[in-house]
């Protein structure tokens, strides 16, 4: 049997021929929150796929005795904001938040019985470099249209390492205990058994059985 390879571009593929999600993406945004009247350019952000404040995208992967989750959402639902930090207290926020999400072992919980440990994380926050002509942009007066303008996505990729696989049965995420601005997860997880998809509106478990 042909093994998967684990990459982003593999959850990608997958995600672009998953009709669910196509569907899902169709549906209008149902939560109207202020945050998400201040951003009206929504639509037109779509390089990352849905950008809606509240929802982040949890992608499974299962390959034997490794299990790789991504998760890919708004800046908003894990900082607050989605500008380029540039205060103290902005960089604090981005610096804790980061730190919460690389300790991936506290956000996920396995069953016992497959043994799981968290091997490794990365973290892509968007907020890696500050363009000169951002910085001049940041000196200037936040208004209502320019921090609208501004939509930065969070990646994370997380990677748990499990003895026994085969007593993998769920996998139960913290992210709403964590990050309370998520509204929405939609889980979408792939092994070598089969397939699924699943939206979690709380931490719940994630089941794995086709
Ligand atoms: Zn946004």
């Amino acid at each position: 049997m042909q093994r998967l390879a684990l990459s982003s571009s593999v959850f990608a593929l997958l995600l672009l021929s998953t009709p669910a999600l196509q569907a899902d993406s169709a549906k209008p945004d149902s939560p109207s929150t202020a945050v998400a009247e201040t951003h009206k350019e929504h639509e037109e952000h779509e390089e990352h796929g849905v950008h809606e404040h509240g929802v982040g995208t949890l992608s499974i992967a299962i390959a034997d005795k490794v299990i790789e989750i991504n998760l890919d959402s708004p800046a908003a639902n894990v900082f607050g904001f989605e500008h380029k930090a540039s205060s103290e207290a902005d960089k604090k926020v981005v610096a804790e938040a980061s730190a919460t999400l690389e300790a991936g072992g506290n956000l996920f919980d396995f069953d016992k019985a497959a043994q799981c440990k968290f091997e490794k994380a990365e973290l892509n926050t968007g907020q890696d470099e500050l363009s000169e002509e951002e910085k001049a942009a940041d000196k200037e007066p936040s208004t209502e249209e320019n921090m609208g303008a501004e939509h930065l996505d969070v990646g994370v990729n997380w990677v748990f390492g499990c003895e026994q696989p085969a007593s993998l049965k769920t996998i139960t995420p913290k992210l709403f205990a964590s990050f309370p601005a998520f509204e929405r997860l939609e889980v979408e997880w792939v092994s070598d058994q089969g397939a699924s998809a699943q939206t979690l509106e709380k931490d719940q478990a994630i089941n794995l059985t086709p």
